[in-house]
């Protein structure tokens, strides 16, 4: 069964009124990173104080309760870098493969030590992405730092090494390019890159880029977007033929093009839902619990449950700000199974979308709109 079945039995069981853990838990280790993306939307921030993070042992407990509780899915990600927290995110995948549970780890792909690569492989780690954004050090090093593309191809060819000797197929190393004014015209030349490096996955993100007039250099033009849909067109027949998974197919225009806007897009989504849902209230076609799932605007607080560096804790980034729920003070049952979990989760079934909403992600908005076709077909 894969990722979407899987998240779609869940929603139906909860229609049900079966409660069931969060299929995936993502972990933000740290806010600190190495590098100074020119589409990091923490460019200018500060890190959080080390004794603020959530401690080592605490990432170890949770994850062992993660495992037990039933989660599927373990996803290190930042936020910052997770390998800035080198040894923390090491233990985590550790006690992940304990439990059987899938592990995707998201990087920068610049920290690596062939310690961890080697366990990684070992211990059967499923998915590794990195954010490539440029097939040549030109381009990548210009937008995420000088000598990144250097130490991320060695890094890749590492995992091949290890997956050779070892004679595994795992970890699946990914390639996550965020599109922008530097790398729009290179979708091709990133397809030919993966596959000689025995890369089968390139998933393409929308910019977001943060507020200053360096990095909104970055924002395509009109004209530049009318010339990435035909490198668009060309990218897919190539990754056809390489037998390269993309996610060029999905592409959402709107969610492409509004970059640092997609509250419009949000909105739109959500009001496209609630007006269906009160269309199918006045005609008397609701059928109770059935059909709650079938027109909501987001299925994260049903499905999915992260951890921020400081121990907020929510169903996404945007909301955990707002729910003040801490790992440090409670376990992961106890969170997901809270008074304020379950008025969050009324309030999306009831259209209440709370205005943090607005900083959701491109890439959750068309996870999201998957799911809601997928269950509207049950
Ligand atoms: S690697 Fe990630 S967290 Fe670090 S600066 Fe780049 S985008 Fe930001
Ligand atoms: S921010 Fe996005 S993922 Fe989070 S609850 Fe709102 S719509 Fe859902």
């Amino acid at each position: 069964m894969n990722k979407l079945e899987k998240q779609t039995e869940i929603l139906l069981d909860w229609q049900k009124g079966i409660k069931h853990a969060p299929f995936s838990l993502h972990l933000f280790p740290t806010n600190k990173c190495n590098l100074k993306c020119m589409t990091c939307s923490l460019r200018g921030k500060e890190p959080y104080e080390a004794d603020k993070e959530v401690s080592k042992a605490q990432y170890v407990k949770l994850t062992n309760e993660a495992g037990k509780y039933g989660v599927q899915r373990i996803v290190i990600t930042g936020g910052g870098e997770p390998l800035a927290r080198y040894d923390t995110t090491k233990a985590i995948t550790k006690v992940t493969k304990k439990h059987n549970m899938e592990g995707t780890l998201i990087t920068n792909g610049t920290l690596f030590k062939e310690d961890l690569i080697k366990q990684l492989v070992e211990i059967g780690w499923d998915y590794v992405q990195i954010s490539l954004d440029g097939p040549d050090s030109k381009t990548q090093d210009f937008l995420r730092g000088k000598g990144t593309f250097r130490t991320i191809m060695k890094n890749i060819k590492l995992f091949n090494h290890w997956k050779s000797k070892l004679s595994k197929n795992l970890p699946e190393v990914e390639l996550i390019p965020v599109v922008n004014s530097k790398n729009f015209d290179k979708l091709s030349e990133l397809l030919i890159l993966a596959n000689k490096n025995n890369i089968r996955h390139v998933t393409f993100q929308s910019l977001r880029v943060p507020d200053n007039k360096e990095s909104r250099k970055l924002i395509l033009s009109k004209t530049q977007y009318k010339l990435f849909w035909t490198h668009v067109k060309k990218a897919k027949e190539l990754a056809f033929q390489l037998e390269i998974i993309t996610n060029l197919e999905n592409l959402d225009k709107k969610i492409m093009e509004e970059t640092s806007n997609l509250t419009a897009v949000i909105n739109h989504d959500i009001k496209e839902q609630s007006k269906q849902k009160q269309d199918k209230l006045n005609k008397g076609l609701n059928k109770g619990h059935v059909d709650t799932f079938k027109n909501i605007a987001c299925y994260q607080p049903w499905i999915e449950m992260i951890i921020k560096p400081d121990g907020l804790t929510g169903p996404c980034p945007p909301v955990a700000d707002n729910l003040h729920l801490n790992i440090k003070n409670n376990t992961l049952a106890e969170i997901w199974t809270s008074k304020q979990m379950e008025e969050f989760r009324k309030g999306i079934i009831t259209g209440n979308i709370p205005e943090c909403c607005e900083r959701c992600c491109g890439n959750l908005i068309l996870e999201n709109r998957e799911i809601r076709k997928n269950v509207q077909t049950k």
